[in-house]
């Protein structure tokens, strides 16, 4: 399980992870160039974090 989130969003792609794979999520810092290869998960922004399980 992977999500993409812009600062927005962490938070919910994080309970996304505890709620579906009841796992604790780990975040990391994508570089500017995935950043801009992508868009958030939750919505048409650029996202700031990969967040995955
Ligand atoms: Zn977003």
């Amino acid at each position: 399980m992977k999500y993409l989130s812009c600062k927005e969003h962490v938070e919910i792609a994080m309970d996304h992870i505890i709620d579906e794979c009841e796992a604790a999520p780990n975040m990391e810092v994508l570089s500017e160039q995935q950043k801009l290869s992508t868009t958030c998960s939750f919505c048409e922004q650029h996202p700031t974090y990969s967040i995955t399980d």
